[in-house]
């Protein structure tokens, strides 16, 4: 089962900010999203739980 849910995730280089999906059916998902202006990784801990986000935790991969 997945529970996509768009959260807003603001880029720690350039500060722009952009919506993305993420799929919230597990715990904690580690990811990489590269940034859409500034083309650099940034690092996403997303936790989850019931199929919502409680947390999510930025920083330069
Ligand atoms: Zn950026």
């Amino acid at each position: 089962m997945n529970y996509p849910v768009s959260i807003e995730l603001q880029c720690p280089f350039c500060g722009e900010v952009s919506d993305i999906t993420v799929d919230a059916a597990e715990g904690a998902n580690s990811l990489i999203e590269d940034c859409t202006v500034c083309c650099h990784p940034i690092q996403l801990v997303v936790e989850c739980e019931d199929g919502e986000v409680i947390a999510v935790d930025i920083s330069r991969a």
